[in-house]
């Protein structure tokens, strides 16, 4: 996607009159890291901040593999039946680094992306994960603004991605595959204590009955385990539902689940408070990163390279080099 030749002020407006084009070039833009974009993408995201906030912004994570882009793909046909327009958006921790992406590589939720009420925008690539953080966050106003009432974040459940997704949206999804019996041997504990539902995907009936008898195994377990955290700071259990993308059942539950978990964030108070911790988590991660950056560049990149160099070739420690650099920058 070319970089936009448009002035943010008129980018913001075709943005907000909803044309898709506009949003991809926006989206674009607040990915960029270059000086002069950062500057125009305030200016962009700043034009649109009043246009935003109203979309239910839903993360979704699972392993590789638990069935994620199927589960988009028929969750966000069944929200569009029901009259919403659906953005997706995604964070994959391994793309900066592999270069290619455990979610881009290969063809995903085909029949949702040419849905005209779906706008589907897989995560940057070859950034820092710091980078893909603000720039999920920055897309996700976009879309909202481009009048997408439904954004869902997804993310690989690996890394640190889910902490960073779960603090841009209302409500976390978990899914889960069913395994063969200890479940919850492969799932990190801080993911369960995240989620304010789980999905058990794959608990298909069609193929004989095995498949359905182990997600509701992987289901009780679930339960199970539950008990032993303690409630969600929200004040609402986490429920375990079982889904088959493939048969296309327990997508109804699943929605109308998240819709009650919003009606109850609402009226509890709850939605409003954590939109605002949200905000102020992001402000601070800002705070953090430029800090870190204007520090970086006080830095003597001679000294560094040295420095480097030594800690290389096992002459001198890590620590005593950091010490070293700090003390010659101030
Ligand atoms: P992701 O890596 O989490 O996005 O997982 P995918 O959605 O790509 O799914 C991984 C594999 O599981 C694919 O081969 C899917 O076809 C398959 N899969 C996804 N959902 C179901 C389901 O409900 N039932 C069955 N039997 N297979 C499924």
């Amino acid at each position: 996607m070319p970089l936009p030749d448009l002035p943010a002020d008129s980018l913001a407006s075709a943005v907000l009159s909803g044309d898709r084009l506009a949003l991809s070039r926006a989206i674009t833009l607040v990915e960029s890291h270059l000086r002069e974009h950062r500057a125009a993408a305030h200016q962009l995201i700043d034009r649109v901040l009043p246009h935003t906030g109203s979309a239910l912004r839903i993360g979704i994570t699972g392993s590789p593999g638990a069935g994620k882009s199927t589960f988009i793909e028929a969750f966000g046909q069944l929200l569009i039946a029901r009259g919403h327009r659906v953005a997706v958006l995604a964070v994959d921790p391994t793309s900066s680094r592999s270069g290619g992406s455990i979610l881009g590589d290969k063809t995903r939720m085909e029949a949702l992306a040419r849905h005209p009420s779906a706008f589907i925008r897989p995560s940057p690539a070859g950034t820092a994960l710091g980078g893909v953080h603000r720039a999920t966050r920055e897309s996700l106003l976009l879309c909202e603004a481009a009048g997408f009432d439904r954004v869902l974040v997804e993310t690989v459940g690996v890394g640190q991605s889910e902490t960073a997704v779960r603090s841009m949206v209302d409500c976390f999804l978990l899914l889960q595959l069913p395994g063969a019996g200890d479940d919850l041997q492969g799932i990190k504990r801080g993911i369960i204590e995240m989620a304010d539902l789980i999905v058990v995907t794959k608990a298909d009936t069609r193929s004989g009955l095995e498949a359905f008898q182990r997600a509701r195994r992987a289901q009780a377990d679930l339960r199970l385990a539950l008990h032993m955290f303690p409630p969600p700071e929200s004040g609402i259990p986490v429920e375990v539902l079982l889904t088959s993308a493939l048969e296309g059942t327990g997508m109804t539950e699943v929605a109308d689940l998240v819709s009650s978990h919003q009606a109850q964030l609402l009226q509890s108070g709850y939605w409003q408070s954590q939109r605002r911790r949200q905000q102020l988590e992001w402000f601070e991660a800002e705070v953090l990163e430029a800090a870190r950056l204007a520090f970086e560049a006080r830095l003597p990149s001679a000294l560094r390279e040295q420095l480097r160099l030594a800690v290389a070739a096992g002459q001198l420690s890590p620590a005593a080099a950091a010490e070293e650099l700090l003390a010659a920058s101030r």
